[in-house]
């Protein structure tokens, strides 16, 4: 398993709309998911920022219709992205905060913290909510935690793989390796089938979460899990038929009230977190109702949706899924009858219609719904975690084997897409595969990496290019060679050799244009910090402010209480009068940031004055 690290070690599921952690409790020789200070056990993904705070996870979700210009969500939409990408730009239509081009066609999310506008990348939002996780993993386990085994979708590229590990970086942890979330699922079901698993079994990850949509099938045998093939949809999900729903309504107020709430982002986003509700109620409910107050110029909205109604609207979306389903089949060239067990994982794989029409392409084979499809990914993230850390007891000894989600290659002669890595290869990998030059005493060649599966190189991913010179004089069709290795992260970097010269050129794709400099990386640590400090001196003084509240009400009731205030002579009732002004006239000023250590002050004064009086009256 290779070298191992110290130090306690967590699995975060970082979702598009609710992540989720869990660590390996030895003791008890199995999983926990941890619970956030809410008593939930998945957090929603969201930040928010406000005149005076950051929010992150529920605080966040919970304020969001009164700041939803400010209230961001859907950052794993954006990682590792360009700007310019086409469901970036129809994706920002649907956002009520801004996204705008930054450097290099990166897209930035433009907020307003204290008064002052601030422009986010994707990865500085999600180094925000895993900063979250691991301070609720923290909590709960009363240990510091720096490292973390992170999921992403299966469909994920590299930049989009890299871009997670840096907003791990900025978060201030050690991601020890990026997993596919079917996969960490897969080890979670592998382990609560592990007793009665006999030979090998074919099981298929059915994962429909808030944003993102994965199908694996995998193969577990002797505590092997093998990916055969993925496929899958980095754009649908929950959050789309929540889409579909919103736009029905915005409809039918149209129709009835003669308003268009379209361009009010206050109103869409309370719609939209109904609309939420309702699609939940319609898993296990044949109608809901919608009821809104107030939710544009005095309207009260009032409504309901059948599951049938609904069913229909979103019918297009499931059966998106379900063509995804096949193409994973073809891929793995498996007949459907031969899996054995089909898991569900996700929150929207609860919707009936989806489970039925799976169901049906199955052949009404039973599904799995032993695991919690919203733990499913962190439990097996935690798993992966513990089975990479040093001393850890009792884990289950699993080997764990991966694919890679899209076919790597080079482009050639013709703007041709040479494959040297083919998509569904198990990773880590080695490949090495001979070129040759096309002209007459060809002196240098231009090296282009491409992921993707289209035959004409420039319709993939360019990820990176280098160039190879000083080549031997040589008719054409000499040959070089070109190296394809892949990490356990599904990391790629390639060289080319000249083999008379020995000379030898070569790149890790690190740092192709969409990732962040180590020099941003720095800032962003730093910037992280400074967030973190705010947030701790914006609690510090919630708190003193709140004490100081309390003191005050105590005091008070010293002084309203007949028998209390009997005790106390008229100059001691007089500070007292005039300590709760001087405290009231504090808790009731215009506040700034640096007075805390005056609330601080102040508060101790108060509680020894409180404490001196309350002596006093025995
Ligand atoms: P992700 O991993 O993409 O963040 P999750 O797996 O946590 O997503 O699923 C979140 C999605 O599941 C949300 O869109 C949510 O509305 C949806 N969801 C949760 N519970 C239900 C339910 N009972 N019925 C339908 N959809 C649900
Ligand atoms: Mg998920």
């Amino acid at each position: 398993m290779g070298s191992k690290y110290e130090g306690l070690a967590v699995g975060i599921d970082l979702g598009t709309t609710y992540s989720c952690v869990a660590v390996w409790q030895e003791q008890h020789c199995r999983v926990e998911i941890i619970h956030n200070d809410q008593g939930n056990n998945t957090t929603p993904s969201v930040v928010a920022f406000t005149d005076n705070q950051r929010l992150i996870g529920d605080a966040a979700k919970n304020q969001a219709a009164a700041n939803a210009e400010n209230t961001v969500f859907d950052a794993k939409r954006l990682i590792g992205r360009k700007y310019s990408d086409p469901i970036i730009q129809k994706d920002k239509m649907m956002w009520p905060f801004k996204v705008v081009s930054g450097v290099n066609d990166k897209p930035m999310i433009v907020v307003n913290y204290k008064g002052q506008e601030k422009h986010l990348s994707a990865e500085e939002v999600s180094s925000m909510v895993l900063t979250k996780m691991r301070d609720i993993a923290e909590a709960y386990l009363e240990t510091s935690v720096k490292n973390a085994v992170v999921t992403v979708p299966a469909y994920f590229n590299d930049s989009q793989r890299k871009a997670t590990i840096d907003a791990g970086t900025i978060a201030g942890l050690n991601v020890l390796r990026i997993i596919n979330e079917p996969t960490a699922a897969a080890i979670a079901y592998g382990l609560d089938r592990r007793i009665n698993c006999v030979g090998e079994r074919n099981i298929f990850v059915f994962d429909l979460g808030g944003g993102t949509f994965d199908v694996s099938l995998l193969t577990i045998k002797d505590k092997v899990f093998q990916v055969k093939a993925t496929a899958g949809n980095t754009h649908l999900g929950g959050e789309d038929i929540d889409n579909r729903m919103v736009n029905y309504f915005v409809e039918e107020i149209k129709r009835k009230n003669k308003v268009d709430i379209s361009g009010n982002p206050r109103a869409l986003r309370r719609l939209r977190s109904a609309c939420e509700r309702a699609k939940r109620t319609l898993s296990c409910a044949l109608t809901a109702n919608i009821e809104i107050d107030a939710l544009f110029q005095g309207i009260d909205f009032c409504s309901s949706i059948t599951r049938a109604r609904f069913d229909e609207m979103n019918m297009e979306l499931f059966e998106e899924c379900m063509e995804t389903v096949k193409r994973c089949l073809t891929d793995a060239k498996m007949d459907k009858s031969s899996v054995h067990d089909i898991v569900l994982v996700g929150g929207s794989s609860r919707i009936p219609k989806v489970q039925q029409l799976l169901q049906d392409f199955f052949n009404r084979k039973d599904l799995c719904k032993s695991i919690n499809p919203d733990e499913a990914v962190a439990y097996g993230a935690a798993v992966q975690a513990a089975l990479l850390s040093e001393g850890v007891k009792n884990v289950p000894n699993l080997v764990l084997l991966d694919v890679t989600p899209l076919s790597l290659g080079v482009s050639t002669f013709g703007d041709i897409m040479s494959v040297v890595i083919p998509r569904n290869t198990t990773i880590p990998v080695k490949r090495t595969q001979k070129f040759v030059t096309v002209y007459d005493n060809q002196s240098s060649i231009m090296t282009e990496v491409y992921e993707g599966e289209r035959p004409r190189a420039s319709d993939n991913n360019l990820l990176g290019f280098y160039q190879l010179s000083g080549l031997p004089l040589a008719p054409r069709g000499h040959p070089t060679y070109d190296c394809f290795a892949i990490d356990e992260n599904g990391i790629l970097s390639v060289s080319t050799e000249e083999k008379i010269t020995g000379k030898k050129n070569q790149i890790t794709i690190t740092n192709n244009k969409e990732r962040l400099s180590a020099g941003e990386i720095n800032r962003m640590i730093l910037e992280a910090e400074i967030y973190q400090a705010e947030d701790r001196k914006f609690l510090r003084k919630a708190k003193a402010r709140n004490s100081l509240d309390d003191y005050i009400y105590k005091m008070r009731n010293v002084l309203k209480n007949k028998y209390t205030s009997s005790k106390l002579c008229s100059q001691e009732r007089d500070k007292l009068s005039s300590a709760i002004t001087k405290a009231s006239n504090l808790l009731d000023g215009d506040n700034k940031q640096d007075e805390i250590e005056v609330f601080e002050d102040y508060l101790k004064e108060f509680v020894s004055l409180y404490d001196r009086i309350m002596g006093k009256i025995g």
